[in-house]
C-alpha cells in the first residue's frame, strides 16, 4: 500500500486507461522512472483523505489529472496548470494507476460528476488533450483535416464536431488514396512520423497551419524547407482545463469510443493488443464487475450519432 506524504490523498483505482504512452514506456523507448508502475488515466474513489483543507474526503469519486505541475513556472502561476512544460507525469515520472491504490497529489485530484461513470471519468485525460485543439487558429469555416487512422483522431474529430467545425475530415496513412495537394486550411495530426509530416505540408494550402497535438517517444525529422516555401505556421497544443474536460464528458455519450473493463491481472495481453492497433480504448481494474456499472444519467445527453435499436419489431414477431 502506498504511503500518501502531506499534501496527498490515497485513492482506491477503480479504471485506468490504457495508453499510447503507457505502451512506449513498457516498450522502453520513453525515458521513465524504474522500477515503475504504469498508468496515467484513472477514475477511482478516495480511500484516505489525511490532513489538510484539500476538499476531499474519504469515499469521494474522483478523476486525476496524471499532470503534476511544478508550481513555479509562468505556466503554473498564469492559472493553466495543467499545461506546466516541467510536470511530473504518473506513470511515467512516479508510480501511476494499474494498481489498486496510489497516492497523488490532491491538487490535480478532481471530483468525479455523479452522472460519469469511472471510465469517463479515466477518459478525462485523452478529452483534456483533444479540447486544447481549440486553442489553436483554427476557425469553423475552415477546411479542416485529422491527420491519422486510430481514436485519438476519431476523439479530436467529436470534440471539433461539437465546437461547430462542420466539414473535418479523417484521414491516414494510405498510399492507395492520396489527399489533395494544398488543399486544407489547417491540418491536426494524431501520429507524428516523418512520412505523415511530408503529407501534411504538402496538402495544406500555402500559410496553412498544422496543429501538434501527438507524443512521440524522441524526435520526428520534419522538411523544414518544404514547410517554409509554404509559410507553414505550426502551433501545438497540450491540454484544456480538466474541469473543461469534465463537462465535455458530461455533455457528450463517447460510451461507443470504449471497450469493457479487463482484469488488472490482463495487462499484459491488454498492452499488447493496444500496441498492435488503436481501435476502442481499453481500460484496466483491479474490479471490472464494479468498473463497468454505469451511473444512472439525469441528464440528456447530447447524442451526435443516432441511436441503433436492436429491439426486436412487434411487426416480425410470429
Ligand atoms: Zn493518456
Ligand atoms: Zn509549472
Amino acid at each position: 500500500m502506498p504511503e500518501p506524504r502531506p499534501g496527498e490523498l490515497l485513492i482506491r483505482v477503480a479504471v485506468a486507461g490504457v495508453c499510447r504512452t503507457d505502451v512506449y514506456v513498457a516498450q522502453g523507448r520513453m525515458l521513465s522512472a524504474d522500477p515503475l508502475i504504469l498508468g496515467h488515466e484513472l477514475a477511482g474513489v478516495v480511500a484516505e483523505a489525511g490532513r489538510g483543507d484539500h476538499g476531499f474526503a474519504a469515499g469521494d469519486r474522483v478523476a486525476v489529472m496524471p499532470a503534476i505541475p511544478c508550481g513555479r513556472c509562468l505556466r503554473c502561476t498564469s492559472g493553466m496548470p495543467e499545461c506546466c512544460p516541467h510536470h511530473e507525469f504518473l506513470g511515467v515520472a512516479r508510480h501511476g494507476a494499474f494498481a489498486e491504490y496510489m497516492a497523488v497529489p490532491a491538487q490535480v485530484v478532481h471530483h468525479l460528476p455523479e452522472t460519469l461513470s469511472f471510465r469517463e471519468g479515466a477518459y478525462a485525460e485523452p478529452v483534456c488533450a483533444s479540447l486544447a485543439v481549440l486553442k489553436a487558429g483554427i476557425q469553423p469555416a475552415e477546411r479542416g483535416l485529422i491527420y491519422g487512422d486510430n481514436r485519438i483522431a476519431e476523439l479530436t474529430k467529436r470534440v471539433l464536431l461539437t465546437a461547430g467545425f462542420a466539414t473535418v475530415e479523417t484521414h491516414g496513412m494510405d498510399p492507395s488514396r492520396p489527399l489533395e495537394t494544398d488543399a486544407y486550411d489547417f491540418v491536426i495530426e494524431t501520429e507524428a512520423v516523418a512520412p505523415a509530416f511530408d503529407e501534411i505540408i504538402r496538402v495544406l494550402r500555402p500559410g496553412g497551419r498544422v496543429v501538434l497535438k501527438s507524443r512521440p517517444p524522441g524526435p520526428v525529422a520534419i522538411d523544414v524547407a518544404a514547410a517554409v516555401r509554404k509559410e507553414v505556421v505550426f502551433e501545438s497544443a497540450s491540454y484544456a482545463t480538466f474541469s473543461e474536460s469534465l463537462k465535455y464528458l458530461a455533455d457528450q455519450d463517447l460510451a461507443d469510443l470504449f471497450d469493457e473493463v479487463r482484469p488488472l491481472e490482463d495487462f499484459a495481453t491488454v498492452l499488447a493488443a493496444d500496441d498492435v492497433g488503436e481501435d476502442l480504448k481499453r481500460f484496466l481494474s483491479p474490479d471490472p464487475v464494479e468498473a463497468n456499472r454505469v451511473p444512472p444519467r439525469p441528464i440528456a445527453k447530447d447524442h451526435t450519432a443516432p441511436v441503433a435499436t436492436d429491439q426486436p419489431s412487434a411487426m416480425s414477431a410470429p
